[in-house]
């Protein structure tokens, strides 16, 4: 199928397209990578009237270290490619470069961007987990609002669904940066590697004199948005790691799952697949030595 008739416009600045998107409201959208607006519109379940190309603003490149004392800062306009191959990443943001790993293929990660990841809001992608799991915050910007930031936990809100209001760009995301005594797992099972996941699990916790603390264990693709286990954090915390205890955090964990059934199967299956994505990644991260001294 071919996309609908649209209107095109490219323009040179963030003022500028957030000009275009208080004109045009939501009958705009935004274009970034192209790699799921492409499809949505050949498919016909999207028909915007104009398409904002944002791809000629050069404020929005970009990986900056200590953007602010603390934070990495990946610019809209990253390509998965280039968040993938970052050194700054790997040293202060390493979830996000352990899950960079399993994001699409080769051609996609090259067009296709960790912003733009994050505003489709995807339950069964990688990013949207990890921002959540490490507490990142998006920052959105319009014309008559300003610049805006939204915790990931905030702006995160169903299907598909965000914070993102249709007069807003999202020009950029801050990591924190590695703390002391942190430590982080990252697993999905999925058909082929680089496809989406049928379920994955981002981990992300502080290991102090040998036991767990703050524990995040945060599961995407089963529900409508990623799930952030309380229990597994109440369980966990103040524990030395053993696998029994790895059996109590994911039996608790899996229970505040919610599946649907969809095309990669019903909730039990999905459950069992959770829990066994679970124990995975914590047992890797909690096993080799990091919680025992
Ligand atoms: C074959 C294939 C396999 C894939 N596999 C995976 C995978 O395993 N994991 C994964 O995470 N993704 C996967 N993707 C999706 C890919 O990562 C997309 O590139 C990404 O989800 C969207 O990024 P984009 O830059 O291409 O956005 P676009 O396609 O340009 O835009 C997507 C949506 O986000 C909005 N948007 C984009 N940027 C902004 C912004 N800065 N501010 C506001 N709104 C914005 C657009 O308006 C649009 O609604 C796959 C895609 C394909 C085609």
């Amino acid at each position: 199928m071919k996309a609908p008739a649209f209107q095109y416009a490219r323009p040179a600045s963030v003022d500028d397209a957030c000009a275009l998107l208080a004109q045009h409201g939501g009958d705009a959208r935004i274009l970034a990578g192209g790699q799921s607006m492409f499809a949505t519109l050949n498919l016909r379940l999207s028909a915007p009237s104009l398409l904002v190309d944002i791809n000629r603003i050069p404020a929005l490149q970009g990986i900056t270290a200590d953007a602010e004392p603390g934070l990495v800062r990946i610019g809209a306009l990253v390509r998965h490619a280039e968040t993938a191959a970052s050194s700054v990443v790997a040293r202060e943001v390493p979830l996000v470069a352990m899950a960079m790993h399993h994001v699409a293929h080769p051609a996609v990660r090259n067009r296709g961007t960790t912003c733009g990841s994050l505003a489709l809001a995807d339950p069964s992608a990688e990013m949207p987990a990890c921002a959540i799991a490490l507490d990142a915050t998006l920052v959105l910007q319009s014309r008559d609002g300003g610049m805006r930031r939204v915790a990931a936990a905030d702006y995160f809100q169903g299907l598909y669904e965000t914070a993102r209001r249709d007069d807003e760009l999202l020009v950029e995301v801050l990591f924190p940066s590695r703390r002391p005594g942190e430590v982080f797992g990252f697993d999905e099972l999925s058909r082929r590697h680089g496809d989406f996941a049928l379920v994955g699990v981002a981990l992300r916790a502080r290991i102090d004199a040998g036991v767990i603390r703050d524990l995040r264990l945060t599961t995407f693709a089963t529900d409508p948005m990623p799930v952030v286990s309380g229990a597994a954090a109440r369980i966990a915390e103040g524990e030395r790691w053993s696998p029994a205890l790895g059996e109590a955090i994911a039996a608790a964990a899996v229970r505040e799952l919610e599946p649907d059934t969809n095309h990669a199967g019903g909730p039990e299956v999905k459950r069992l697949q959770a829990a066994t994505m679970m124990r995975r990644v914590l047992a890797a991260t909690f096993g080799r030595g990091a919680a025992h001294d």
